[in-house]
């Protein structure tokens, strides 16, 4: 068996180690410390952002970010649909409930036509949205200033979901500095890893702080344990937030050496009839590349599909993964409203995400584009 090739894997550079040795050496070992003090600091450089909260998960950072914005039991939420299920998830962990938008077909991500349609026909019913949660999926920049338009001309909080996303920019500007509230993850597959971590980040320092707070069990300014409101457990632990420093010195390289994985991808397979790429509307788009992905039009394949792709990798060892199942056909959400156009549907029975981390070799690369040429090339 020839040896895996995996989707994205977590790639370090070992001077992750010299942060991990600091806290190790001085006892820092605590959900709180100099390396988190340093790593928020650091993040919020990054985006150009007043400031940040490092926290357990990016899941954690859409919790608390609804909770900040005043997101109650009974309230409703607009999401993006094409997306992971923890987008969303928060928004029930509060009682509330998700009305999700479809996708328009340049960046995949949130149509803007759609979210005004659906902020529309929602007040008309009595519910104004409380919150919008928009998805840079796979990396590229959604259609953010007309998002962002939209969601000040019916003044609705905009919270950004930039999971997957740090790194890439629209006009020069760094996703996850366009929303009231911008979320990251440094879950082990993204494009930078703590192992396991997200941040909350926002140019409202009110924002930052209640989220900082309420990530540490909600403690009073009071020597015994005191407690006003319910807090929660989420705060980043300082030994991680070591290997966040360490990884923060390289997003530079990360991106670079993922954007080249796609171009690798685009140059070799363009060519072939029937696969399409996510390529970038206009300069003012630059994708992080966290995934590359293709289309499959089994049209033009001579009935080749996506699964049979799927498959034909699998066998070489080769991980690939259908894109996101959209929310509003997931089991769990069938029941909430949603604004369909039918583009992200679409896009999940015929997308593929190949293995496009930032570690892989030109030889890992050659064996999956070989592979792929094998079963299209005929
Ligand atoms: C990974 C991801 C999250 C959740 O981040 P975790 O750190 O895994 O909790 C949220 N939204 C999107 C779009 C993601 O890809």
């Amino acid at each position: 068996m020839k040896p895996k090739i995996w989707l994205s894997s977590p790639h370090m550079t070992g001077e992750e180690m010299k942060y991990i040795n600091e806290a190790f050496s001085t006892n820092w070992v605590a959900p709180l410390g100099p390396n988190v003090d340093k790593f928020e600091k650091n993040l919020a450089n990054y985006l150009s952002v007043k400031g940040g909260a490092a926290l357990s998960s990016g899941t954690a950072a859409i919790h608390l970010a609804l909770i900040v914005l005043g997101v109650k039991q009974g309230d409703e939420v607009i999401c993006s649909s094409f997306t992971f299920a923890a987008s969303a998830n928060p928004i029930v962990y509060l009682g509330a409930t998700p009305v999700f938008v479809d996708s328009e077909p340049e960046t995949w991500n949130m149509d803007p036509v759609l979210l005004e349609e659906a902020i529309k026909d929602r007040t008309k019913s009595g519910k104004k949205p409380k919150a919008i949660i928009v998805v840079h999926l796979y990396g590229m920049p959604a259609k953010i200033i007309e998002i962002k338009a939209i969601a000040s001309k019916y003044s609705v909080p905009l919270i950004e979901d930039a999971a997957e996303a740090i790194g890439s920019e629209y006009n020069n500007k760094k996703c996850g500095s366009f929303g009231d509230i911008s979320i990251l993850s440094f879950n082990g597959n993204k494009i930078i890893t703590t192992s396991g971590g997200g941040a909350l980040l926002s140019d409202n320092m009110e924002y930052v702080d209640h989220a900082r707070f309420l990530s540490t069990q909600a403690a009073d300014k009071a020597i015994h344990y005191q407690h006003s409101q319910i807090g929660y457990n989420y705060r980043m632990s300082n030994v991680l937030a070591g290997i966040g420093l360490g990884q923060l010195e390289v997003i530079g390289e990360r991106v670079a050496s993922r954007r080249k994985v796609f171009s690798r991808y685009f140059d070799t397979l363009s060519e072939i009839e029937g696969i399409k790429f996510n390529v970038e509307p206009d300069n003012n788009y630059k994708s992080n590349r966290w995934l590359t992905t293709i289309v499959i039009d089994s049209d033009l394949t001579d009935g080749t599909t996506r699964e049979d792709i799927r498959l034909g990798l699998e066998k070489e060892n080769i991980e690939s993964r259908p894109l996101w199942k959209p929310l509003h056909i997931q089991p769990v959400f069938l029941s909430c409203p949603s604004y369909i156009n039918d583009v992200s549907y679409n896009l999940f029975v015929n997308g593929l995400c190949l293995p496009s981390g930032s570690n892989l070799s030109d030889n890992d690369l050659n064996r999956v584009i070989e592979c792929i040429f094998a079963m299209l090339k005929k």
